[in-house]
């Protein structure tokens, strides 16, 4: 097995819950690859002590939806420990970011595109701004498309599989809230999660950088890139999203909001100390926000977009940052499907010779990082038949 991300591991335990003999070889030296969660020190405040300090972010926003396998997957096997859901108080601090303002009420047109996204038969063929603005017209079709960046990634979501963009923007906005937080962040959980595959018998090699394929059977769970490379065969490939990101400490302010969901331009703001307070020092929030870039723009296009809506959604940030972190996730979002195509055309998870794929970019079904735990149970399948 290589790789010790959610898929590799998803699929180490599967294999060794079904009697195989495992062994884990992980480039870090801790487990959960794109889950991980950094512990950000800040040095101005190097004085106090080290839980008052730490901020717990990770690559960018995450959230595990409770409709979803991954919750499944983990709750059957206890590994989910202490949850957080999106507190009532913070609904009332979500506000949508439309034609250049904030906006507390929904727009109609978004509701109807998020109304036709609901309907069973979406069709793969058509790109979701043919198919939407032909039912509730090119404006509605646009905030439904821009709606959907927080689970798409993508700089252009209309130009997707409508299919695609329609099942993200149904799952993501629905009622009660579907995101989940895992108290004290999604990184440690995979302390937990290690410890459940370690007591099942997988040896865990942590720091093992693999560089090529042994005899054998191997599950492949990188990114794609690197299963690319490990593999020496370039036809594996998929589109994915280019997202420039901007994470921020500040001084709690009662007026900061809890999200905002941009229907210009597909961005997302997140304070996610407001389902948890434990992930940033005690008075103070911490904010992840994505703005997702085509291949022309740079990351600092992208964030002087997050800085327009900062300057609405958190008043007088400037003043209150404690910390601040830009970066750029190119190709590492997940697949996004074109017209024409649907997850079962992606880089298939039987590879042959007993090698099997598994990763965000494969031909699984769901959202984001679902891909890689249903590739990843699957594989472990396939190879234990
Ligand atoms: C900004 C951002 C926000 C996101 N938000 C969400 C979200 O809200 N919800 C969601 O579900 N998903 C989200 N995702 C997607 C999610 O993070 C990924 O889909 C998921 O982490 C992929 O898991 P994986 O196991 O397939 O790959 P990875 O997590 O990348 O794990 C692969 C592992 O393989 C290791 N590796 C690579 N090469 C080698 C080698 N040669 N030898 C040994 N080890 C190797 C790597 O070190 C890594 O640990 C987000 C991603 C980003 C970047």
């Amino acid at each position: 097995m290589i790789g010790g991300g959610l898929g590799g591991l998803a699929a180490a335990i599967t294999a060794a819950e079904g009697g195989a003999s495992v062994t884990l070889h992980e480039a870090h030296r801790t487990l959960g690859g794109r889950w991980r969660s950094t512990p950000v020190r800040r040095k101005a405040a190097a004085h106090l002590s080290e839980d008052v300090r730490v901020f717990r972010a990770h690559e960018g926003p995450h959230v595990i939806y409770r409709d979803g396998p991954t919750w499944a997957w983990l709750k059957r096997r206890g590994l989910l420990e202490v949850t957080c859901r999106v507190p009532v108080a913070a609904i009332a601090r979500f506000r949508f970011w439309h034609e250049g303002r904030l906006q507390r009420v929904p727009p109609k047109g978004f509701l109807q595109a998020l109304r036709i996204s609901r309907r069973p038969e979406v069709p793969i063929e058509q790109s979701f701004r043919a198919w939407a603005s032909r039912l509730v017209g090119e404006k509605a079709a646009e905030m439904g498309a821009s709606a959907s960046g927080v689970g798409v990634f993508h700089h252009d979501p209309g130009a997707l599989s409508a299919a695609f963009v329609a099942e993200r923007l149904a799952r993501v906005y629905s009622l009660p809230p579907p995101a989940s937080y895992r108290q004290g962040s999604w990184g440690a959980m995979f302390e937990a999660i290690g410890a459940y595959a370690r007591k099942l018998g997988v040896i865990i090699e942590l720091g093992s950088r693999v560089s090529s394929i042994g005899a054998g059977i191997t599950i492949v769970a990188t990114e794609l890139e690197s299963a690319r490379a490990l593999l020496g065969d370039d036809s594996l490939e998929w589109p994915s999203g280019r997202t420039a990101l901007l994470d921020l400490g500040v001084k709690r302010d009662r007026h900061d909001l809890f999200v905002v969901s941009d229907l210009d331009t597909c961005g997302w703001l997140e304070n996610f100390t407001m389902p948890d307070p434990t992930i940033a020092p005690a008075g103070e929030h911490l904010v992840q926000m994505q703005m997702p870039i085509d291949s022309q723009a740079v990351r600092a296009d992208g964030v002087a977009r997050l800085e327009i809506i900062v300057d609405q959604a958190l008043p007088g940030w400037r003043e209150r940052t404690t910390y601040r972190l830009e970066s750029l996730a190119n190709a590492r979002t997940g697949a996004v499907d074109l017209p024409g195509t649907s997850w079962r055309d992606r880089p298939a998870i039987d590879r042959g010779d007993g090698v099997y794929l598994v990763g965000d970019r494969v031909a699984a079904p769901g959202l984001l990082s679902e891909v890689s735990l249903n590739s990843g149970v699957w594989a472990a399948q396939l190879a234990l038949a």
